[in-house]
């Protein structure tokens, strides 16, 4: 099965900025790909790349093994997307929403059952969509984002807005949709929000791949580290470099990468014998929050 996204060595500029630089991405299917950087990184406009809504001034995306820029419609057919905030009639209820869709889509009656139950509004599905909260009124969006049977859902910041119950509900949802044989693609701006859901995670920054891999290929990133408190930093810095450690220096700390052969006593005793005093020594785990924001400073 080919994968659902590639996007090969894409460049888009505005005028002069370069908003997507020589950007490469592979969206295995049935993943759930989590795409990841900060704002103004580029994922929006990599996002309406892949929805045909802009063309790369280079290089090339393609859907399901097909090349977007020859098959757009076709390919589009194939893709559900929900880009901000869903378009919905508050006057109207849940059901009726979807029914305007369907409508427009040609799309057979049963499939309106079936997207709500996969959102789980079937109970609510002919509530006025005025009453419902801002997590069901964005899981309605993905509802009628599912209606044409798509193989690929592209949700843009689709957490952005919504209330920490509203979050949960979208989460578990976007989790769960894999098992129906659909693939998503998601952006956000927020690690937290993409780490408990995503199989697979892309990050970004300035345009730039920085990560790609999976949920679990990322987490390996998360080291330990060993860190030193000392009264002399830069001759503390000067020891360690000379030992052969990677080493960075944070103020009076000093982080030092593992590598497996210099245990913790070692680099003590190294750093007493130059005569320097150290005040603390701990084995520290670097969040996956400090490894993202390494990325992306
Ligand atoms: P993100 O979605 O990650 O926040 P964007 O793709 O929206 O990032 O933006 C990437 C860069 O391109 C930013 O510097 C942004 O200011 C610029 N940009 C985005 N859209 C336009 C546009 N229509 N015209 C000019 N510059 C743009």
């Amino acid at each position: 099965m080919s994968d659902p996204i590639r996007v090969d060595d894409v460049w888009k500029s505005y005028g002069s900025t370069a908003a997507v630089r020589g950007l490469s991405l592979s969206v295995p299917p049935h993943s759930v790909y989590g795409f990841l950087g900060p704002n103004g990184a580029g994922k929006s406009t990599t996002i309406r790349m892949v929805l045909g809504l802009q063309r790369p001034n280079r290089g090339a995306i393609s859907l399901f093994g097909r090349p977007l820029a020859a098959e757009r419609v076709a390919l589009l057919r194939r893709i559900g997307s929900l880009v901000e905030s869903p378009s919905l009639y508050l006057h109207l209820t849940g059901r009726e929403n979807l029914e305007v869709h369907r409508r427009l889509l040609g799309a057979p009656r049963r499939v309106i059952d079936e997207a709500l139950a996969t959102v789980d509004l079937t109970s609510v599905g002919g509530r006025l969509v005025r009453h419902y909260s801002s997590g069901m009124k964005q899981r309605l969006g993905i509802a009628q984002a599912l209606l044409g049977k798509p193989e690929l859902l592209v949700l843009d910041e689709p957490t952005n807005g919504l209330d920490p119950a509203g979050i949960h509900e979208v989460r578990t949802l976007v989790r769960d949709l894999p098992k129906s044989g659909v693939t998503v693609f998601l952006s956000s701006h927020l690690l937290a929000e993409v780490e408990q859901v995503a199989t697979h995670l892309a990050i970004i920054s300035q345009g730039q791949l920085k990560f790609e891999g999976t949920r679990e290929e990322l987490q390996a990133r998360n080291r330990q580290m060993i860190v030193v408190e000392v009264d002399q930093p830069e001759r503390a810095q000067a020891v360690l470099t000379g030992m052969g450690c990677t080493v960075t220096r944070e103020g009076r700390r000093i982080l030092i990468a593992p590598d497996g052969v210099r245990e913790a006593a070692q680099i003590n005793a190294a750093l007493v014998q130059a005569g320097i005093a150290v005040s603390h020594l701990a084995a520290e785990r670097n969040t996956l929050e400090d490894f993202f924001l390494e990325l992306t400073r």
